[in-house]
């Protein structure tokens, strides 16, 4: 492994940043995340991939470019970046989008109308959203179900079914879905199997490796980690499918320009640093509210009282810095919500400071409530992402907005 390194700037011009290269793949994941899928600039040498503003390519003649005609369909900062998430989650192509959202709505145009989707009944408020309020009215019809127990999902399926949506953690509840599970009743139905990795990223989690067809992210969270801008990343290894949602990119165009592209990529080569920090404070802050509220009110699959702990702790490599405290009444929420002083109240999650919500008026605010009701989510609870701030500062502030609480 060690003789891949240093990386030498590619001999070959034609299209230097779309290839995986075998030295891509050495190293660990630190060293991965800050090498892969990147080359120094042919032109200059530049370490850094540079920010290519560009729209247009020049030819040299008909048919005879560098692999690059028009940059809705290529960007090498773009492609960096698809290449380097690809390859820490494992897979082999990496598609980004201008949200998690675009991402998602992409990957929905795999399918058509008539078709089926079962997908977990605790996802992210806006996948719900999305199916609920647009994609349905495109013919697509979608079953929640309850992912804990495979065998309702296996319940669930139909023949019209084509794909199996899960998210594992669950935002905001923290549950988690068994993913070899659910591979094993997606390839028995011949459904593709789509996992959403935000909670988790590829450092603590690799859905590919347990048999998932598609792992999508929204890189506005922990992949890029600095709050400061929006995306969505999707990784295959099947070059089948790879082809299929290159034409979707290309076609439909929900992709993101270079600036975020290259932020985020920027943001992945400090990802397992952070990701260690997160968990690190997540297990203190976790162990501490336990102490001081109790179990019934402290969700972190990271404590041996959470139903899938032992799920946890097989299946994911540390538990991170997502929890959820109930408080079982709207008013302590606010008054937790407003005393913050460490956390700040607002949308959002993974970045490198610590935020917190109310998922039953923001993130799940377009959720029925009677879907609320069915998946355990009340309007006392609140949403903590623990940022690498100091884990002392943060439980004090933690503990001085609980007072009387
Ligand atoms: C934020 C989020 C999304 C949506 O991504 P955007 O970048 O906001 O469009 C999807 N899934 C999860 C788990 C999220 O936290």
């Amino acid at each position: 492994m060690r003789s891949s390194f240093p990386r030498t700037i590619a001999s070959d011009h034609t299209e230097p940043m779309t290839r995986i290269y075998d030295d891509d793949l050495a190293g660990g994941m630190a060293t991965r995340a800050i090498h892969a899928g990147q080359r120094p600039d042919p032109v200059s040498g530049a370490i850094m991939t540079p920010l290519y503003l560009t729209s247009t390519y020049v030819q040299e003649s008909i048919g005879v470019n560098k692999g690059y005609e028009y940059a809705r369909g290529k960007n090498p900062t773009r492609q960096a970046l698809e290449r380097n998430v690809a390859i820490l989650e494992g897979g082999r192509h990496g598609f980004a989008f201008g949200s998690g959202m675009g991402c998602l709505d992409s990957i929905m145009k795999l399918f058509r109308a008539g078709d089926h989707i079962v997908c977990g009944e605790n996802v992210y408020g806006g996948t719900f959203r999305l199916f609920d309020k647009i994609l349905r009215h495109f013919g697509l019809s979608f079953t929640y179900v309850d992912t804990d127990d495979p065998q309702r999902v296996a319940d669930a399926m139909t023949p019209a079914t084509r794909a199996l949506l899960v998210e594992t953690p669950t935002n905001p509840l923290m549950r988690l879905t068994d993913l070899a599970a659910m591979s094993d009743i997606a390839k028995r139905h011949q459904a593709l199997l789509i996992v959403d990795n935000t909670f988790a990223t590829p450092i603590f989690q690799r859905p590919l490796e347990l048999g998932a067809d598609i792992v999508w992210h929204s890189t506005t969270k922990y992949i890029n980690g600095h709050s400061d801008m929006i995306g969505g990343l999707a990784v295959v290894l099947e070059d089948e499918l790879a082809d299929r949602l290159q034409l979707i990119l290309n076609a439909a165009g929900a992709v993101p320009g270079p600036f975020d592209a290259w932020l985020a990529l920027r943001g992945t080569k400090t990802l397992p640093l952070r990701m260690k920090q997160h968990d690190l404070n997540g297990r203190a802050i976790g162990a501490w509210l336990l102490q001081r509220l109790g179990e019934d009110r402290v969700i972190y699959p990271g404590l041996a009282h959470h139903p899938h702990h032992a799920l946890a702790s097989r299946q994911m490599s540390g538990f991170g810095g997502m929890m959820t405290l109930d408080l079982k009444t709207i008013d302590n929420a606010r008054k937790f919500l407003e005393r913050v002083r460490v956390f700040s109240l607002a949308e959002s999650l993974g970045g490198v400071e610590s935020l917190t919500n109310h998922p039953y008026t923001m993130t799940h605010g377009s959720v029925p409530a009677d879907i609320k009701d069915a998946m355990g989510l009340n309007d006392g609870m609140v949403r903590l992402s623990c940022g690498i701030e100091d884990a002392e500062d943060l439980i004090a502030d933690l503990d001085g907005a609980l007072e009387g609480i």
